[in-house]
This record gives C-alpha cells, structure tokens and sequence, in this order.
C-alpha cells in the first residue's frame, strides 16, 4: 500500500504536515472491535497500539458501550463544565469505592481538563502554589505531554524545540539506569540538593513515570522509587506521579506505583481511565495539597459526562476483584517468553527487550530498524509503534483484555516481521 492510495489524498493535501501515526499506518480505518480494527476494504490489523494506551479494555468495549448507549438514548447530559450531575457522581462514587478505598488512598480529585498534558499542567501548578517554589525536577527520557509546562520537563530534544520559546523552572535528572549502573542511585541529584554552590533552586516537586513510555519503555526499579520517595520526603519536595499512560492497570496492579508501596503525593491519570478512549484526566492529590481557589484552574471540556459513564462502567466491570491485575501479570509473562525467543534469534540487531505487565519494548541495535519492523508489521496486519528517543525501541501496548490466542498471534507476526527485516 503506498501513500498514493487515493483514499488517503484529503490528508495529504488539505491535514497538516504535523500528522505522525498515518504515515506509517497508510490506510484508512473504518471500523474497531476488541483487539482488531478494520480499513475501509475491510483489512484486519491486530492492534499492538491501544490508542497509544488510551484503549486498555480494547475498541469499542461491548460492556462500556451498552452503558454509553443507555445514557445517550435517556439524553443524559453530555457536557457539564464541572457542574454536578448524576453520571460524574456516579464516577466518583465508584472511583472511591472500587479504587481508592480498597488501597487506603486518601486522594481527592480534580477533573482538570480533557488531555493528559491538562492533567500535568494543573499537577506543575499545584505543586508549585502548595510550595511556593518554581522549580521542579524530572527525569532524562520522560515524556509528560506538549504543552508549554509539560514539555519543560520532557526530556525529547525534538519535542522540546517545538515549543519556540525557552523551557524553564524544570531540572532533569537521571533516571533509573541511565548511566547504565555506573553510579549509585541518585548520586547527582542528592549532591545537588546538599551543595548550596550547585546552582540548583530547592524545587517544589519532582514528577516520574515509573515506566517512561514515549521514552523506550524504560523501567523503574522498585527500590529506585522507593529511594525517589524518601528523598522527596527528606527534602521537601512533592512526589508527583505521571500515571498517565501507565496508570489503569498497564503494569498489572491499577496504579503503576503500587508495586514500588509509595503513596505519591500527587498522581496523574488520563488515556484510559474512560476506558472508550473518550477525553478524560485526573488530577489526584492528598487533600492536605487542595489549597485551589474556586475556579482558579478551569476549562470549557472538564465535564465529558459521557466519559464519567464508560469510566464508571469500566472500574466496575474490570476492578472489582484482582482477576484483571492477575490476567495482565499472566499475558505479561507471556510477552516476556515471546520476546526472550525474538531476541535469541537475533542477538545482534537485538539490544534487549525490557517491560512490566502489558507494556514491552524491543531495543534494536540499529535504529533505523524499528521504523522497518512497525511498517513490515503493518503489511502483515499488526499495529505497533516505536518509541525512544531515536525510536530504537520496538513497543508493544496491547489491550489489557487481550486473549492469550490473539496475543500469540500478534508476537508471531511480530517475529516474523523482525526475521523479515534483519
Ligand atoms: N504523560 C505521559 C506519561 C504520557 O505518556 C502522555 C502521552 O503519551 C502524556 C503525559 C500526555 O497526554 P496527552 O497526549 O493526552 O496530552
């Protein structure tokens, strides 16, 4: 298929050239169910993509859309700004009793606007106005979101030269492994906290994902968060957690920092939490933090009441019980066997494979390589992205409910398509 395709000419002349996920995916999708979406010529694609994390209970969910659907069909209210209405009541209700009361989590939560980056930027904001510092620290590879205060503690060179202006008030640090276990844990950071000559402002917050997705599926260690935790404690900073892609269970428990015991001081999640890949964010914080004025953070799209319904609908379907925690650690251990066997074929253009729960990235040695392994995936009807910051990394992001048939299937078409290209 070529980019020629006359279906595909509208969005080559009249949609901007900052388009990205198209051009390597040069079909057009009509129609989604479960872990497959289908093109216009009625093509099957295993969807290795999930929204980029948005869809972790798959397309078009038959339990979520039946709820979506009865409330459409009563004309339940669907946008709401943050007036009160029956279905946000009902999120929140359920939120309590399905998430944070079986965790002991004393958060509350705000609904800062659509998008993920909305999510960080009140979080940025909050954690500032709590401590009354600017600064804040995150770390090398993280990915929090393109708007002005999210991309000034996004590590991607690229990204970040988007922004036009300078990025300030953000210090980043290295991440857990990024100089490849040559320095002990936080060596650089706490120097520059105990030196008052290092030149580094006391920051309000430090803000971490726990596995950096957009990164190259890098992973925290357990104890390296743990240790993050303790410094923030000792030196005053808020522990700011950005669960947004990794939240909802991708790691296997709901909250990816729950494996490490850290109770963060402040949490963001977005992507999934609809759970129909409608708009939604969270900005969670200890109520000690909820020192906002009225309305001093607002937007006309905090109120996706339709969104509050499938999101509802989905921690009571999915989160009652562990099965879907369990479910996720099993098809991990899975992708972990699958990509283990990819690897051992290939031992030079593999660096290593690396993930927790339903998240897995294949590291390339060359990294042109991955770009030709997603589009040789592509002809051969699986979706899947790259990430890193040379996109080096091969990432693996199916659906939570996923059958272990499907996923089979998917990582034989990804070994295939590996063999083909090396
Ligand atoms: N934070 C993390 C960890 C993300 O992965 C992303 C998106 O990929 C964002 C923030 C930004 O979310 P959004 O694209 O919904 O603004």
């Amino acid at each position: 298929m070529s980019l020629t395709h006359p279906g595909l000419s509208v969005f080559e002349t009249l949609e901007s050239e900052v388009r990205s996920y198209c051009r390597g995916w040069p079909t057009v999708f009509d129609r989604a169910q479960g872990i497959l979406m289908y093109d216009e010529e009625g093509r099957a694609y295993l969807d290795f993509f999930a929204g980029a994390g948005s869809l972790n209970y798959g397309h078009n969910n038959p339990v979520l859309k039946r709820a979506l659907i009865d409330y459409m069909e009563r004309d339940g209210v669907t946008h709401g700004l943050d007036m009160s209405t029956t279905a946000k009541r009902a999120f929140l209700e359920t939120f309590h009793d399905v998430i944070l009361r079986p965790r002991d989590l004393p958060y509350k939560v705000m609904f800062p606007g659509p998008t993920g980056t909305n999510a960080v930027e009140s979080a940025l904001k909050l954690a500032r106005k709590v401590k009354g510092r600017e600064s804040v620290v995150s770390f090398t590879n993280a990915f929090h979101g393109m708007s002005l205060g999210s991309l000034a503690v996004t590590g991607n060179a690229f990204k970040r030269a988007g922004a036009g202006i300078p990025l300030v008030h953000g210090t980043l640090m290295p991440f857990d492994n990024y100089l490849d276990g040559k320095a002990p844990d936080f060596m650089w950071f706490e120097r520059l906290l105990e030196d008052s000559g290092s030149g580094l402002n006391h920051p309000a917050a430090v803000i971490v994902e726990t596995v950096q997705g957009e990164g190259g599926i890098n992973v925290a260690r357990a104890e390296w968060l743990r240790k993050l935790a303790d410094i923030c404690k000792h030196w005053d900073m808020l522990l700011i957690v950005d669960d947004i892609q990794m939240g909802c269970g991708r790691t296997g428990a709901f909250f990816s920092f729950e494996e490490a015991g850290i109770v963060p001081d402040i949490v963001t999640v977005a992507k999934s939490i609809s759970g129909y890949g409608l708009p939604m964010s969270l900005c969670l914080f200890k109520p000690e933090l909820d020192i906002w004025e009225p309305g001093e953070h607002n937007g006309t799209f905090r109120g996706n009441n339709p969104a509050f319904v499938t999101a509802a609908a989905a921690l009571q379907a999915y989160w009652a019980d562990d099965e879907m925690e369990k479910q996720t650690l099993a098809l991990g251990r899975q992708v972990e066997q699958a990509l283990a066997a990819i690897r051992a074929e290939h031992p030079m253009a593999i660096r290593e494979y690396r993930g927790r729960g339903l998240v897995w990235g294949l590291e390339f040695t060359a990294p042109a390589l991955p770009t030709k392994v997603a589009r040789r995936a592509f002809e051969l009807g699986l979706l899947v992205e790259t990430s890193g910051p040379k996109n080096e990394v091969v990432k693996l992001l199916p659906a939570l409910t996923i059958t272990s048939d499907e996923l089979d299937t998917g990582l034989g078409t990804l070994a295939r398509a590996v063999r083909d290209c090396t």
